[in-house]
């Protein structure tokens, strides 16, 4: 169903992951052990494009510092002022990739939900035409 290759294997991994909240493969992209492609940074959020791209222009938009939002469904009162950042920051994407008329914003909460990375992030996607519902 997720687009994992082994999903009891990825469900036990997302699972322990976000009891945890340890680190996540996004830790190694901020710090630039790994590298990705950068599509927009400031102090707060990053955003770059994804390693395997479900639209032509499929960027994902995280924060800098998880500071325990490992998913949407963690938020707090304290995180406001982050969401909004990530949200205003999927619209600057959308413009730099030239999609700003035409595009969808995506965050998947959850094993139900296909998560896969407990580190919170939006999918920017566009350049094709998209179907609803989603799958
Ligand atoms: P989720 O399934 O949690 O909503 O989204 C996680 C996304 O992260 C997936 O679309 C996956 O392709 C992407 N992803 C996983 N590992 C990497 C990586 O090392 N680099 C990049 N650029 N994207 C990644």
């Amino acid at each position: 169903i997720c687009a994992s290759v082994d999903e009891e294997a990825s469900a036990k991994v997302a699972a322990t992951s976000a009891e945890s909240g340890g680190p996540t493969i996004f830790d190694k992209i901020i710090l630039k052990k790994i590298p990705s492609s950068i599509v927009y940074e400031d102090e707060t959020v990053l955003a770059f494009r994804d390693v395997s791209p479900q639209a032509p222009v499929h960027v994902l938009v995280i924060p800098k510092i998880k500071d325990g939002l490992t998913q949407l469904g963690k938020a707090e009162p304290r995180h406001s002022e982050i969401l909004g950042h990530l949200l205003f920051a999927a619209k600057v994407v959308a413009e730099k990739e030239g999609v700003v008329d035409n595009f969808r914003v995506v965050i998947n909460n959850g094993p139900g939900a296909c998560q896969s990375v407990y580190h919170l992030h939006l999918h920017v996607l566009g350049g094709r035409q998209m179907k609803w519902p989603p799958g």
